[in-house]
């Protein structure tokens, strides 16, 4: 895994794909994962975090949420996600003989 993000502003993607991990991948998980209807529990900030980055509005009883709304949650935040991927693979970013940040045009890319 390889996370690409640019040094002078602050714009990142998420980890390069790979065969094993890759939006497809997320979305087949998380619906074997949330498809059974049920109420689970969380962390209260990571719920307000993740609703506020996808907009999805969480229905928060004590801390517990029910599947299916996470799962809207979880697929509009990996469609955000795959729709931000600006290099899919690292051979991609490696063969791109114009390696600029997308957001603010800079040069200073780099890989953690
Ligand atoms: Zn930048």
């Amino acid at each position: 895994m390889a996370y690409l993000h640019c040094h002078n502003c602050d714009w990142a993607q998420d980890d390069f794909w790979t065969w094993r991990y890759n939006p497809i991948i997320c979305f087949w998980s998380d619906i074997k994962w949330l498809w059974r209807p049920r109420f689970f529990k969380l962390d209260n900030w990571f719920i307000e975090e993740l609703s506020r980055y996808t907009k999805v509005p969480v229905f928060n009883f004590n801390g517990k949420v029910f599947s299916w709304n996470w799962l809207i949650l979880e697929f509009i935040k990996n469609l955000k996600v795959f729709l931000k991927q600006r290099w899919w693979t690292y051979k991609s970013f490696v063969k791109d003989p114009n390696k600029i940040c997308p957001k603010c045009s800079s040069k200073s890319l780099d890989i953690d």
